[in-house]
């Protein structure tokens, strides 16, 4: 038994076999020269990787006919179809045969070719195709290369494991068979990363930052992992099973016990109310949000919209899942976040470019006013959808009033071209700005004039003020709300809301960070969004509390001189 101690990023036990995923995203390509009599054998080569592919994609094909959705199993069909293709195969056999090189080096350097040329295509469909290229020809070559997996293992699950992974991208999370997968373990991320979100989002447990346990773990060994402290335990014995199944049922009874909660306003002792909302990724989510009490939807992140296989930026979808959250919250206030693109949540068919530090690149509102046609698609989705309920805009990663600006001009735009259409959608509607940048911070003032809200991505704002990557567990120990910096940017925000008369919110994890409340709500924050489940904790917390006390603990914290120090003053709080 050997036991492990990681970042706790989404509750839960989970005991079962673990699956330990290897994907090299890129495996060096090797690249020489060859005879002219060698090309028959390379080609011969070639011909056994194709048949091996086949074989993967065509099992792959019927498993999605029987289990997933008919757009699934379509992109397998078109897999099989590219395979098959005689006009790429005569390509392939061409460049051998004159460039003299190895088979894997001419169908990467082709293929490369030929998905820069679609990806350039205005098109959609297009630039969908050069995804499905590269993606077979990455399993023809992993074939050459003998690496034994690839991406699609992962909707091919064909039992419940516990995955075990170095790295995740949220792209590769979404595509996993998620009915088998009962628990995940990674070396890297954090709670904030992408990937945490998203395994809070499908309920599995998930312990992430484990430097070491892709590697330490072998496939089929029996993994125990519990997503509320962090442990995982490899080949756990008797005893450990049974002390942490016992605390697990503790867990579900205090949860249960929470649930009364749920029609109970969040109001401190003497009388301050804190609104309570949740953030959801997927729509299906907004059911459950109101399960644990949420008084509306503070953060949809819909840029998960845009990842899901073939759902690139429809304007009809995007109608469609927008209406459905409205539909679900009845008249409570919905926050579409526009398209946040980017950093982690990279969507091969809409970026196109490498960077070199893409936290620091063309992600979120960047992304989006340099391609005002898909933001306003975006816009116009969200303005019709909001015939059906109470919908806000937000806009991510604001930097500074002129990015605002342009938004909003953008959504002016988009309004104009509904009415032209003569589409029904929502005339005036809240349009808020995030605050996650510290130079939005800094200029929360002027910002605030050109805002009806502001919410606080802390995740972001502590990366960013901090200049700590949110997703790199080396890293982790530096990621500290309880920073002065961070607390004075908080504090700056929500007065300069306050000043203009405009509410504060935080949709980061900090909100649903139970040892966060008390200063939060000190800090003046009005309204908190957060993982559904977390709501009701919060909650509890809140209704025990007093304001004024709470307003004396955030002064003393915002004395404070380090880290050390804001610590010892919330501790010597909550005693
Ligand atoms: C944040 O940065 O705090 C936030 C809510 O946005 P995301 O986590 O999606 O970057
Ligand atoms: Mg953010």
């Amino acid at each position: 038994m050997k036991t492990f101690t990681g970042i706790p990023a989404s509750a839960g036990l989970a005991i079962g076999k673990a699956f330990v995923y290897h994907y090299d995203e890129t495996p060096d390509i090797p690249r020489y020269n060859i005879t002219e009599d060698e090309t028959a054998a390379e080609w011969e080569r070639l011909q056994k990787a194709v048949a091996q592919a086949e074989a993967e994609v065509r099992s792959l094909h019927e498993r999605a006919c029987r289990e997933m959705s008919r757009e699934q199993a379509d992109i397998f069909q078109t897999h099989l179809m590219m395979l098959e293709d005689i006009d790429f195969l005569d390509q392939i056999r061409d460049r051998l045969e004159k460039n003299l090189q190895n088979i894997e080096w001419v169908v990467s350097d082709l293929t490369r070719e030929v998905s820069q040329k679609l990806m350039a295509s205005p098109d959609p469909v297009f630039r969908e195709r050069a995804v499905d290229i590269a993606d077979v020809s990455s399993r023809v070559i992993n074939s050459l290369l003998h690496v034994a997996r690839s991406r699609f293992s992962l909707a091919g699950l064909e039992e419940d494991v516990i995955l075990a992974a170095h790295d995740l991208m949220p792209s590769e999370a979404l595509v996993m068979d998620k009915s088998h997968v009962k628990g995940l373990v990674m070396d890297m991320g954090s709670r904030t990363s992408h990937t945490a979100i998203l395994a809070r989002a499908f309920n599995i447990p998930a312990v992430l930052g484990l430097s070491v346990i892709s590697r330490e773990v072998k496939d089929g060994q029996t993994l125990m992992l519990n997503g509320s402290s962090g442990i995982v335990v490899v080949d756990p014995n008797r005893e450990t099973l049974v002390r942490e199944k016992t605390g697990e049922k503790k867990y579900r009874r205090r949860t249960d016990r929470l649930a009364a909660l749920r029609d109970l306003p969040a109001e401190t002792k003497d009388g301050r109310r804190v609104t309570l909302k949740a953030n959801i990724e997927f729509p299906e989510e907004a059911e459950r949000a109101l399960d644990y009490g949420a008084e509306g939807i503070g953060l949809y992140r819909s840029e998960f919209l845009y990842m899901m296989p073939r759902k690139a930026a429809e304007e009809e979808v995007q109608y469609e899942a927008y209406s459905r959250v409205l539909k679900a919250m009845g008249k409570l206030p919905v926050t579409i976040r526009t398209v946040d693109i980017g950093g982690d949540k990279v969507i091969p068919e809409l970026l196109t470019v490498s960077e070199k530090n893409p936290l620091l690149g063309w992600r979120a509102i960047r992304f989006s006013l340099a391609h005002p046609d898909l933001f306003k698609l975006q816009l116009r989705a969200i303005l019709r959808s909001g015939v059906h309920g109470n919908v806000r805009i937000m806009f991510p990663m604001i930097s500074g009033v002129e990015e605002m600006e342009q938004a909003l001009a953008l959504l002016d735009e988009a309004r104009r071209e509904c009415k032209k259409k003569k589409q029904p959608f929502a005339g005036t509607i809240e349009a808020g700005a995030m605050i996650e940048i510290p130079s939005a911070a800094m200029t929360a003032d002027i910002l605030a004039e050109k805002s009806d809200f502001f919410s606080l991505g802390t995740n972001d704002l502590v990366q960013y003020s901090l200049a700590v990557d949110r997703g790199n567990e080396k890293v982790n120990y530096l990621s500290e709300f309880r920073h002065p910096a961070v607390l004075r940017f908080l504090k700056r925000t929500i007065d300069a809301a306050h000043e203009k008369g405009i509410k504060a919110a935080i949709c980061g994890e900090l909100a649903g960070d139970p040892s966060a409340t008390a200063i939060l709500v000190g800090l003046g924050l009005d309204e908190l969004s957060m993982t559904a489940s977390s709501i009701p904790p919060v909650k509890q917390i809140i209704r025990g509390l007093s304001f004024e006390d709470c307003k004396v603990l955030a002064g003393k914290a915002l004395q404070a001189r380090s880290i050390a120090e804001v610590r010892a003053v919330m501790e010597t709080d909550s005693q």
